[in-house]
């Protein structure tokens, strides 16, 4: 049956089987896979050229691959925890999953293996764990590596990716219901693509909505992302306005702590915080109250933290700040440049000064020559703070943190002058966005597919509670190929 034209007739500049909207990891793979099922493909890309690629790029680039599908059912299930993802769902997910190094190397992909096991496995203690492994495409970790192998991949293929070419709308056959389009605009005009068999839906979380973080993460007034700028939570808007379901929106890989300039929109990552870097010199981290919130060298399950047992969000008592002394200052850059993921050190916004002195300079560091003079520029009660720092540096005399059981740095903060960093919470990407089915369709509310939609990636990811390092590369390769084959297998509409 011949479709009828969406109401009122729309006047189409470009006209392809299969648009795919965004390009980072998950739309990579659909493009790939629905050119290589015979599909025509055009890519829509937000980011002018030469900063596409999405939190994908910027990413530590591994990606999960399960050594059995069972024993990934089980741990997906439990990572899922009470936030139950459909049976069917997780036998998908397992399946494909199991499927990543194979697809890999059909792209003449060299997958490695990285932080071997158990190290590679953030939660062992839940059934199933040790299916979890850990690759990444050559021969270093990050770097852009395994993203460069999907360009390179998307390039071979001679797909065409409309750069600076943001998805706007969706067009949909008001008769039907289906999806026949979309519209975006170029140079600030209309500009409308028809989709002869399906749109996939692959433009990332809303790291950077800020409305949107108020509105559906818990305990953030405000939160920041460490990968790209371009996630503004469009895909989840476009869904939403052609009667999508939702699904995940309250989980986040995250939070931890950074600092945000306004400078740029992606955070700096504070070197002395990682849990794994020594540095010389007294740091501590406070929230409103002038206090201690967590051992500040903790090592994060991607943001969640184990309290009484039970795995929760780690807190951000707003706004917070991390405390240190002129040893410390010494030492070298507070931000790692070296760091091979994250937006800031791979596009290479900013070459953070060696001493630090350029950022004391435009007021990213202050610094007081005593403690009493830090908490009054910094807003907090300045004997509430001198009291934490006494505190903190008797922990540190007897070689024990009696409040929060760091084992880290026990180092006092005693060098004049002294030192703060406001720290903004952090993440890396958003989890919700709209409800997908087994084949990857995106659903309404009462469960039925919007006809010739669908999506895949971070957008309306399956994760739902608990995160386990390198599975939204692995999810973004998975259900983009479920995604690619079955928007290419659509019957054309016209
Ligand atoms: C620092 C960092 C480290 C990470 N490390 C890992 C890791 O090692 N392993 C792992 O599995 N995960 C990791 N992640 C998470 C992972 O990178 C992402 O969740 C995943 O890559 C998302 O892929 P995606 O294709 O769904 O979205 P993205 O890769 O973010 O791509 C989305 C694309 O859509 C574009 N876009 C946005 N809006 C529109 C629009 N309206 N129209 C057209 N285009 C649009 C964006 O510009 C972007 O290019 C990391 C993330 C970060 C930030």
């Amino acid at each position: 049956m011949e479709l009828q034209q969406p109401s009122p007739t729309v006047n189409w500049h470009r006209q392809t089987d299969v648009v795919v909207v965004g390009y980072g990891g998950a739309g990579a793979s659909t493009a790939i896979t629905a050119h290589d099922a015979g599909a025509g493909v055009l890519i829509l890309e937000k980011a002018p050229e030469g900063q596409e690629g999405g939190n994908t790029r910027v990413a530590g680039q591994g990606y999960l691959t399960p050594s059995s599908i069972d024993k990934a059912i089980a741990y997906f299930n439990a990572l899922s925890g009470p936030y139950t993802v459909p049976e069917e769902m997780v036998r998908v997910w397992a399946e494909e999953m199991c499927r990543n190094n194979d697809w890999l190397k059909s792209l003449n992909g060299d997958p490695v293996e990285h932080h071997l096991q158990p190290e590679g496995i953030e939660f062992p203690e839940l059934p199933g764990s040790d299916c979890a492994h850990k690759y990444h495409h050559g021969p270093v970790l990050g770097h852009e590596g395994t993203w460069k192998l999907f360009k390179s991949a998307v390039e071979q293929r001679r797909i065409e990716v409309l750069y600076a070419t943001p998805g706007k709308e969706l067009i949909q056959n008001r008769a039907t219901g289906e999806i026949v389009g979309v519209r975006t605009e170029r140079e600030g005009n209309p500009f409308n693509i028809k989709a002869k068999r399906a749109v996939v839906l692959t433009c990332g979380g809303f790291e950077n909505n800020q409305e949107m973080i108020r509105d559906y993460l818990s305990n953030l007034p405000y939160c920041y992302p460490s990968g790209t700028p371009y996630n503004t939570g469009d895909g989840v808007k476009m869904a939403m306005a052609v009667g999508a379901d939702l699904w995940h929106m309250n989980n986040i890989t995250g939070p931890w702590y950074a600092l945000k300039v306004p400078e740029f929109p992606s955070t700096f990552e504070m070197g002395p915080l990682h849990y794994r870097k020594e540095s010389p010199g007294g740091m501590i981290a406070v929230s409103v109250d002038g206090k201690r919130f967590i051992d500040e060298k903790h090592m994060s399950a991607h943001g969640k933290v184990k309290a009484r047992g039970q795995w929760i969000q780690a807190p951000t008592p707003c706004p917070m700040f991390m405390i240190f002394d002129h040893t410390l200052f010494s030492a070298g850059p507070l931000h790692d440049k070296d760091l091979h993921h994250s937006w800031n050190p791979i596009l290479r916004v900013y070459d953070w000064s060696d001493d630090n002195s350029a950022e004391l300079a435009k007021g990213w560091i202050k610094k007081a020559d005593t403690i009493l003079g830090l908490a009054e520029i910094i807003g907090q009660d300045p004997a509430t703070l001198e009291d934490t720092i006494n505190e903190w540096n008797e922990y540190c005399k007897a070689g024990r943190d009696l409040e929060f059981g760091r084992t880290k740095m026990l180092s006092p903060i005693k060098d004049a002058p002294f030192y703060a960093v406001e720290l903004s919470p952090a993440f890396i990407n958003t989890q919700g966005g709209p409800r997908r089915n087994a084949k990857s369709q995106i659903v309404q509310p009462n469960g039925s597919p919007i006809r010739r939609l669908y999506s895949a990636g971070e957008l309306g990811s399956i994760y739902s509670f608990l995160y386990q390092g390198t599975g939204n590369i692995g999810e973004c390769m998975a259900f983009g190929r479920i995604a690619g084959r079955n928007a290419a297998a659509e019957r054309p509409w016209r």
